[in-house]
């Protein structure tokens, strides 16, 4: 990119590194901002920077939220007793779109995967673990239908049973391999409801 001013270089290349951004439109992002109102991408790097020094894992069920606790952990409407364990805050988010869940959430942020070398300490097990000494009625295990999601939820049913705590894992109406985030809410409404319990 050469024929760019290094500046402009540089730009393209931060953009590129973002998830999902090949380098065409690492390049069209990267004029569009060059076109903007300075205030204006003062403005919206002023919002990156903010959002990502205040945001923070919620200090029961690890979601990403700006509060010491979450919005969702702190409502008292909601049932405490039955946890839905989710990949991630995005699963999270997926299925608090449907509106038909009352329980709460425990992010792990992340699943097993010996190829990758993710193991169960570099996910937040041990918290959920935790978070089971409390009254807990259900653990609803909502991770991906993937390898990873599937080697996750053994794992984490094994360690929950002998607790005697009821364990269930999602219906496999979400296609394998596939992302929660990216399911219609029919499909996560019909996955919640033919769970099984393991
Ligand atoms: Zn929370």
């Amino acid at each position: 990119m050469d024929y760019y001013s290094s500046q402009i270089s540089k730009l393209i290349e931060e953009l590129s590194s973002l998830p999902g951004i090949g380098s065409k439109s690492a390049g069209r992002l990267a004029f569009h901002i060059l076109n903007m109102p300075v205030e204006h991408v003062e403005k919206l790097s002023a919002t990156i920077i903010e959002a990502r020094k205040k945001v923070r894992y919620c200090r029961n069920c690890y979601t990403l939220t700006d509060e010491e606790l979450c919005p969702i952990c702190k409502n008292e409407q909601r049932n405490h007793k039955l946890i839905m364990v989710v990949e991630d805050t995005r699963d999270l988010a997926a299925y608090e779109k449907t509106n038909k869940y009352e329980g709460v959430y425990h992010v792990l942020h992340g699943a097993i995967s010996p190829m990758l070398g993710v193991g169960p300490n570099d996910i937040k097990l041990k918290e959920l673990m935790k978070r089971l000494q409390d009254d807990v009625d259900e653990v609803i295990i909502a991770t991906n239908s993937s390898l990873e999601g599937e080697t996750t939820a053994m794992y984490i049913s094994k360690l929950i049973k002998p607790t005697g705590i009821k364990v269930s894992r999602i219906a496999s109406g979400v296609p394998v391999g596939g992302d929660l985030e990216y399911i219609d809410e029919m499909t996560l409404l019909r996955a919640l409801e033919g769970r099984t319990e393991l």
